[in-house]
Parts: structure tokens; sequence; C-alpha cells
């Protein structure tokens, strides 16, 4: 069967993600890191629409957790991770002169160093297998720069780098690498923005919904994007070009 790991599943964009991919016939695992009762809501979601999926719990930030609980399923599974979608990321904004250490540090952690962590488990089996999408979602903040945000604004740029760089080492195995940059999406972690004042900037005049960016995630992660990797595609109702 078809599989498709999707990190921080349990809620927002990854859960949208999560329900395209089963919807169009992938074995999803739901990743997340504490929220089981919302992971548990993904789960159902998907086993409402016939769709076949299972939690899979572990801290992308932690690399011991990382190889513990993904290795373990990789060696006792025969199917193999053929859609990585590396969705799960935090903020935790503020100038960089009053920044501490550890906001740097968890923002990074989570968004940057989770890449290479989580990625580099699944990518063995891409390449023996020659075939393989990696799905980045990344942010208009790594594009354009954001005020209050130079730790998250680092981590994304560095994911669209990644993105670029390994595209290139991968692509004569046929395995593709691609980003997703939204701009402002309804979830969780825009629930406190003031999004009256904020629409206005933006041309389309509204915040996305997760499933405008799941749309992407999904064509990105099928046969039909064959011929484009190492891109970054902005969803952002025109915010920033
Ligand atoms: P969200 O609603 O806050 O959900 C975050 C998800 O990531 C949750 O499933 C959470 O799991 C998981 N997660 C966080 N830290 C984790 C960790 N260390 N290990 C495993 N899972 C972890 O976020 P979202 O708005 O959907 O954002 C999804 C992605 O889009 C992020 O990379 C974000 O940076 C990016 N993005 C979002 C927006 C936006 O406007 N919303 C804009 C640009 C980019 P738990 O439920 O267990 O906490």
């Amino acid at each position: 069967m078809k599989c498709a790991l999707v990190t921080g599943g349990s809620r927002g964009i990854g859960r949208s993600i999560c329900q395209k991919l089963a919807n169009a016939g992938f074995h999803v695992l739901i990743n997340y890191r504490s929220n089981t009762a919302e992971a548990e809501k993904t789960l159902g979601s998907i086993a409402d629409t016939n769709g076949s999926a299972e939690l899979l719990a572990f801290d992308i930030s932690n690399p011991e957790e990382v190889k513990s609980e993904l290795g373990d399923w990789i060696d006792s599974h025969q199917s193999h991770v053929e859609v990585l979608v590396n969705n799960a990321g935090i903020s935790s904004d503020n100038l960089l002169i009053w920044m501490k250490s550890s906001e740097w540090d968890s923002v990074l952690d989570t968004n940057l160093n989770s890449f290479f962590h989580v990625t580099k488990m699944v990518l063995k089996d891409m390449l023996a297998n020659k075939y393989g999408r990696i799905i980045n979602i990344v942010s208009l903040s790594g594009q354009k720069g954001m005020s209050g945000q130079v730790n998250y604004s680092a981590a994304k740029a560095g994911i669209i780098g990644a993105t670029k760089a390994l595209a290139q080492e991968v692509g004569k195995r046929k395995v593709t690498v691609n980003a997703v940059a939204p701009g402002f999406i309804k979830t969780d972690m825009t629930h406190d923005l003031p999004e009256k004042d904020l629409k206005k900037l933006i041309p389309l005049n509204r915040f996305g919904d997760p499933e405008e960016v799941a749309n992407v995630v999904e064509f990105l992660a099928s046969d039909k994007s064959s011929y484009i990797t190492g891109e970054t595609i902005s969803v952002n109702g025109g915010l920033y070009t």
C-alpha cells in the first residue's frame, strides 16, 4: 500500500493534508506531538470517508524519538513511505533584541532541524525504490522576512534552501522535493492575529483555508507533478509574489 507520512497531522493545515492524501488513496501516517484528542479527530474523519490511516506520535524536534518511533514503524512494516509532508511547525515570536535562546532553539529545532531528522529516515527507501515525493510546508515569512519572526523566518528560509539542494541530489532517482509557502491561513497558529486589519493587505481580501494549502500538496504528492522539483509554490492570496 502507498504510504504518506504527514508531520503535524492532528490539527490545522496538516489535518487537511491528511484528509486529501487519504482521499487520494494513500495510507496516511498521522504524526503529532501531544494532542491525541485532535489527532483522533483527524483519524476519525478519514475513517468516515473509508480512508486508511493510523496515528504515529513523536516529537519531530527530538532526534532520538524520531529514530525510535519512526524507525520502529519503518522496521516493522513491508510498505514504505512514498510521500513525506514535513508540515509540523511552531512559531514563538519576539523582536530579536528580546528573544530568548529557548525561543530561538525551539523554533529552529522544530521547523528546521526536524527536516534533517525525519527526511533522512524515509529517504533511503525512496532512493532504493526510485520514487518519492517530499513536500515541505514553509511560509511567506521565510520568503519575505517578517518583523518579530527572525527565528521563524530563518528556519523557513533554511528549508527553502534545503528543498532546492536536496532536489538536486535525488532527482536522478525520481524523487522530487518541493515546498509550499502559505500566507495567512485560518488555524490555531493564526487564531490570535487581527484578521480584520490584516486582510486589507491581502489582494484576495481574506485569510486562506487549510484546504487551499492541502490542494497544492495533493497535486505535488501525485504523479501529475512529475516534472516539478526544487520549487516553492506560494499560497498566499497574492500577499507576496
Ligand atoms: P497548527 O494548527 O498550530 O498545528 C501544528 C501542528 O504541528 C499540530 O499538529 C502539532 O501537533 C504539530 N507539531 C508541533 N510541534 C510538533 C513537534 N515537535 N512534533 C510533532 N508535531 C508537532 O499549525 P498550522 O497553522 O496548521 O501550520 C502547519 C504548518 O504550516 C507549519 O509548518 C507552519 O509553520 C506553516 N504555516 C502556517 C501558516 C498559517 O497561517 N497557519 C502560514 C505559513 C506557514 P499537536 O497537535 O500534538 O500539538
